[in-house]
C-alpha cells in the first residue's frame, strides 16, 4: 500500500514526539495519530480483565477482539486525541503509572503487535496524518515518504516527563520516572519484533537542550526542504 500523505515520527518514550507531531499536524492541517495509545489500550483492557499481563495467549486473544479507535479531541481538557475502546472513552485511563509499568511487556508480544499494526494501517489509510510511535517508519508504514526519528537522553526525557506528571498532580519522583524510562527503552529496543530504531531513511534529530519550538522549526525546515527535493 502507498500511504497517502503520511509523516512518520518515531523515537523513545518521552522524547517529545507527541508534542512535535501535534504541532506539525496543526501546521499542515493533518490528523495527529499517536500509536502508543493502542498498546496502552490493550494493556488497560488486559489489566482490567486479568489483573496482570503475563499470559501472552490471553492478552493476544483480547487484542484481536477489541476495537480501538482514535478521533479528533471531543473534549477541551488538554487531550491531543480521543481514544476509544469498544466505543468507550479511555483517553486518560490509559495514561496512569499502572499502565506505564506494564505496556512494554504487552507491546513485545508478537500477536499483539500484528493486531495493532493491522489496526494502525486501517486508521492510516485515511491519509493526511502525522503518525507517532516506535516502528512507524520501519514496520507499519515503511513507504512513508517523510520520516523523523526524535531522540533525547534518558535524563532529559525524565526531566520533561516529571514536570508533566507534577502538573497533573500525580505523586512520583524524578528517580522513579528515570528508571521507568530506562527500563522501557531497554525492553523496546531489544525486543525481537519491531525493535525501537531509526529507519535507514529517517532524519535523526536529538532534542537535548532544545526547546520544542526549536525542534518544530528544524523539522518544518527539513520537511519543506525534502518535499522540494522530491517534487
Ligand atoms: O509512546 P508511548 O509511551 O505512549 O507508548 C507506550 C508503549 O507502547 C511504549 O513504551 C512501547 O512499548 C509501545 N509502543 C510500541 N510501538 C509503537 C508505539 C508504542 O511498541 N508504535
Amino acid at each position: 500500500m502507498q500511504p497517502a500523505n503520511l509523516i512518520a515520527i518515531d523515537g523513545p518514550a518521552a522524547s517529545g514526539k507527541s508534542t512535535l507531531a501535534e504541532k506539525i499536524a496543526r501546521k499542515l492541517g493533518y490528523f495527529f495519530f499517536d500509536t502508543g495509545v493502542m498498546y496502552r489500550a490493550v494493556t488497560l483492557a488486559a489489566l482490567k480483565q486479568f489483573n496482570q499481563v503475563d499470559d501472552e495467549r490471553n492478552v493476544t486473544l483480547l487484542s484481536e477482539k477489541i476495537q480501538i479507535d482514535v478521533q479528533s479531541p471531543s473534549v477541551d481538557d488538554g487531550r491531543l486525541m480521543d481514544v476509544l475502546v469498544d466505543g468507550k472513552d479511555v483517553t486518560w485511563e490509559i495514561r496512569t503509572p499502572y499502565v506505564d509499568r506494564n505496556v512494554s511487556k504487552v507491546s513485545a508480544y508478537t500477536g499483539v503487535r500484528n493486531a495493532m499494526t493491522d489496526q494502525q494501517r486501517r486508521i492510516g489509510a485515511r491519509g493526511n496524518m502525522v503518525v507517532v510511535g516506535r516502528d512507524i517508519g520501519t514496520v507499519v508504514f515503511p513507504e512513508a515518504k517523510q520520516k523523523i526519528y526524535l531522540d533525547a537522553s534518558p535524563e532529559e526525557r525524565a526531566r520533561r516527563r516529571f514536570a508533566e506528571v507534577q502538573q497533573r498532580g500525580e505523586k512520583t519522583t524524578y528517580e522513579e520516572i528515570l528508571s521507568s524510562i530506562k527500563r522501557r527503552d531497554a525492553i523496546d529496543s531489544t525486543r525481537a519484533m519491531a525493535p525501537l530504531k531509526p529507519a535507514e531513511d529517517a532524519f535523526v534529530i536529538n532534542s537535548d537542550g532544545k526547546t520544542i519550538e526549536q525542534v518544530v522549526e528544524e523539522v518544518v525546515q527539513l520537511l519543506t526542504q525534502e518535499s522540494k527535493n522530491v517534487g
